[in-house]
């Protein structure tokens, strides 16, 4: 068969049997597939042999983008050993190693003391998020605090798509239709200057989104089992960046109410916001944090739960006393995942990826001030390497466009025929590149941008 055959057949293949993720499948049954068979860098390469800027690091994950040599031949070099073995009544080297270097990471983040320091293996985010709410609702338990099980979250948050993860998530476009399957839980105000549920504008507000977290606190702290939050940024609930002080506070809330505070770090993590983890920015130490998408470089699925040794050490006690958590998946710490994100997390020391990120930032923050005087952009915030352009049809009134008129895809499929692939989120275009890609390629990427924003706002 002739490439072109290939492509035709691969096509239609795609679409005739597989279900895409949170895809209408009519309309893309009636379009044509964009099929990545090629990857290098900061660029992923189509089966018509076009190569297009990774602008969102293949969702999130890509963090050292594609065919990283390190990353590459540690996989390889695993393989000749074994792929896969168990943690359940068994243990395994690269998962050790990955432990191990994941303790020195918080202890060299957070300190010494009470930081999240035992390491619970998972798959992907929303299992290193179940895994949280179910070590923080034991826990209490465990310790005779039987009312302690629910959970305050947030508006707008997102913590991944498994029934418990949603239950605790906020975004109504994702979350409604499963309403009736969720459990309860209590939410506090989104932290969103740009579109204040309370009316209020920062810094005059003196942080009254807080002000509510602590009244949600004080009312029901004796069920709270945990907060659960996206220290920073609401990353998928459309790159809401807090208000300095916000978290800071929410930490210091939750001690203040004996609640726990689970840092959903799965988006944040790894360097993202320009720390290796975000709640550095306001020395936060978590009591759980959950990690995922760039713990192996986007190579392989894997995730962690950590939880500090007090919490760990609840679920001490005799075999018949029935405190061992229950919970582990069938590839839980799989030795090759564990050895991509021991060769990931030495790419960080290798590279000094934290502080070559530095100019990067700066010319993204450069880029979005501009983006801000733009007449469809209402507010173009970020943290680190990690940004949301939000576009709105009037900036005064800031109303919304319409869902349905997709813009933020509009610049997307524009951005696209120009080499660039971003993945919206709503009327928020989103940019997500991989950390060490080069400051050249960081602007060409924000260039294409711009014009898509420009020409499909115009
Ligand atoms: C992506 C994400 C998740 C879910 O991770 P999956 O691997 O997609 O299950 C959870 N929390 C946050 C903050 C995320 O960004």
């Amino acid at each position: 068969m002739g490439l072109q055959e290939d492509n035709r057949h691969l096509e239609d293949a795609d679409r005739k049997y597989i279900w895409h993720p949170f895809t209408q499948m009519k309309e893309w049954e009636e379009a044509t597939p964009v099929i990545i068979t090629e990857g290098r860098d900061s660029f992923v390469k189509d089966s018509y042999g076009r190569w297009y800027l990774d602008g969102v690091s293949s969702l999130w994950v890509n963090i050292f983008g594609h065919r990283k040599k390190e990353i590459d031949e540690a996989i390889k070099a695993q393989v000749d050993r074994i792929s896969h073995s168990t943690l359940l009544g068994l243990s395994n080297a690269p998962a050790v190693e990955l432990a191990e270097k994941m303790v020195t990471l918080m202890n060299a983040s957070f300190g010494q003391t009470q930081v999240p320091a035992r390491v619970f293996f998972s798959d992907n985010g929303s299992t290193a998020v179940e895994v949280a709410l179910k070590m923080a609702f034991q826990y209490w338990q465990h310790l005779g605090e039987k009312q302690k099980r629910s959970f305050l979250s947030l508006n707008n948050a997102y913590h991944g798509d498994t029934l418990g993860a949603v239950s605790v998530g906020g975004v109504a476009i994702f979350h409604e239709a499963f309403g009736p399957l969720l459990f309860p839980t209590y939410k506090a105000p989104s932290p969103y200057c740009y579109r204040c549920e309370l009316g209020r504008e920062y810094p005059d507000c003196g942080l009254f989104c807080a002000d509510k977290l602590e009244e949600i606190m004080k009312d029901h702290h004796s069920e709270l089992a945990g907060l659960i939050i996206e220290p920073l940024v609401q990353a998928a609930g459309g790159m809401i960046v807090s208000p300095p002080g916000y978290l800071k506070r929410a930490r210091e809330l939750c001690t203040k109410y004996n609640i726990l505070l689970i840092a959903d770090e799965v988006a944040t993590g790894f360097g993202r916001t320009g720390r290796m983890f975000a709640c550095e920015h306001e020395h936060v130490i978590p009591d759980i944090i959950c990690l995922s998408k760039g713990i192996t470089g986007g190579y392989l699925p894997l995730a962690a739960t950590l939880a500090t040794e007090e919490i760990y050490r609840a679920f001490l006690g005799e075999f018949k006393d029935l405190k061992t958590f229950f919970h582990g998946h069938s590839y839980t710490g799989n030795p090759l995942a564990s050895a991509a994100a021991v060769a990931c997390l030495d790419i960080f020391t290798k590279e000094e990826t934290l502080s070559n990120m530095l100019p990067k930032i700066a010319l993204l923050d450069d880029w979005l001030r501009n983006m801000q005087a733009l007449p469809h952009v209402g507010d173009a915030r970020s943290r680190g390497l990690m940004a949301g352009v939000e576009l709105v049809p009037d900036k005064t009134t800031k109303i919304p466009y319409d869902w349905q008129e997709k813009v933020g895809w509009k610049v997307a499929y524009h951005a696209r025929d120009n080499g660039v692939i971003i993945r919206p989120l709503g009327n928020v275009v989103v940019i997500m590149p991989p950390l060490n890609i080069s400051i050249e390629n960081l602007g060409r990427m924000l260039k294409v941008l711009r014009d898509a924003i420009i020409s499909v706002t115009a």
